[in-house]
């Protein structure tokens, strides 16, 4: 049995009183070294195990590999180190595998190892997860955990859906356009993309995310320049249009963005093919955030239809007259930044 050494130094810090906690139980005279490579930080964690009825110390070794890390169990009798084979569970690579490692005291047999560096890039930034392994013995298979990854959501994809009923003037379908011209600008150094939609008995894209990501300056062109429908006031078959045709990839949709719709009506809808339950639910599948904007007398008190298109009772808007559009602009503005997770 080897002595059991306790040092003055120790004994010092402790006051001279009998200080058993901060013993360290060191054994000089049989002392096993293991060696390892320096650059992969072997050596960055140890434990004591025991398995099939032998002690064995579990060195880490977190860098190695290109930082997807190591593990090895180092043996008193042989004096030598073998890397650790995770059985039947997959290594993820760089997650730096024994930054952190855990014996159960309990089972004796029993650690965990954890490679907290695991990235994962989601549109311009990267996240770090972490990822542990519970090895019971080290031949057994090995239980991994995994965290639940909160999606992946970035930017703001954005469609316009205006009103192009007869009721409205040119003079104030040009006052509206530019209103969203202006919208569109003032989020402009945001994540934000857009796409719109002019509706009344018929809809037609103006331009979708591709042609505004691709062709901004000729936005201002195109919106202004679209020919007009002039008929009734279709809403909800309209919503399902945009739905259905505009949030889509093949239109320039990202699929992992925050998605918005902003319609714009000057009167109630007279549609009877679709109703406003089956339009909110088609966006709802899609998890489409939507505003309402009511201009004219009749939503100043009728805001029960801007209730049922917008997605909260907070996303409902409504002006006396086009000219009035502008009050919204920050309102709106300020939405779209908070949506797209940047402070205005
Ligand atoms: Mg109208």
């Amino acid at each position: 049995m080897a002595p059991v050494q306790c040092f003055t130094e120790q004994l010092e810090r402790c006051g001279g009183l009998p200080c058993f906690s901060a013993f360290n139980l060191i054994d000089f005279q049989t002392s096993v070294i293991f060696f390892g490579e320096k650059t992969d930080q072997f050596g960055y964690r140890v434990i004591q195990t025991k398995s099939n009825g032998n002690s064995w110390l579990v060195v880490s070794a977190p860098l190695a590999g290109n930082r997807t890390g190591s593990l090895f169990q180092c043996s008193y009798d042989t004096q030598r180190c073998q890397p650790i084979v995770l059985k039947n569970a997959k290594v993820v690579p760089r997650i730096s595998l024994g930054l952190s490692l855990a014996a159960d005291e309990a089972s004796e047999s029993k650690i965990m190892a954890c490679g907290p560096t695991w990235e994962r890039r989601c549109g311009q930034l990267d996240y770090l997860n972490g990822i542990c392994y519970i090895l019971n013995g080290f031949d057994a298979n090995v239980k991994e955990i995994q965290p639940a990854f909160q999606e992946c959501v970035f930017g703001v994809d954005a469609v316009i859906l205006y009103d192009d009923s007869g009721s409205i003037v040119d003079s104030d379908l040009h006052i509206m356009k530019n209103f969203f011209l202006n919208l569109m600008d003032s989020v402009a150094d945001a994540d934000v993309q857009f796409a719109a939609v002019q509706y009344s008995s018929l809809y037609s894209v103006v331009f979708d995310f591709a042609t505004y990501n691709n062709t901004r300056e000729k936005i201002k062109d195109i919106i202004h320049n679209f020919k007009r429908f002039k008929g009734q006031t279709f809403t909800p078959s309209a919503i399902v249009y945009v739905v259905d045709k505009v949030f889509t990839t093949n239109r320039g949709m990202r699929p992992h963005s925050k998605k918005l719709l902003i319609v714009l009506t000057d009167g109630i809808s007279n549609d009877r093919s679709t109703t406003f339950e089956q339009a909110t639910e088609a966006a709802n599948k899609k998890g489409i955030t939507r505003y309402a904007i009511g201009v004219g007398e009749n939503f100043l008190t009728a805001q029960d239809e801007l209730r049922r298109i917008a997605s909260s009772n907070e996303n409902v808007f409504s002006v006396k007259s086009f000219d009035a559009l502008e009050q919204l602009q920050k309102q709106l503005k300020d939405k779209i930044f908070n949506i797209e997770g940047l402070n205005s």
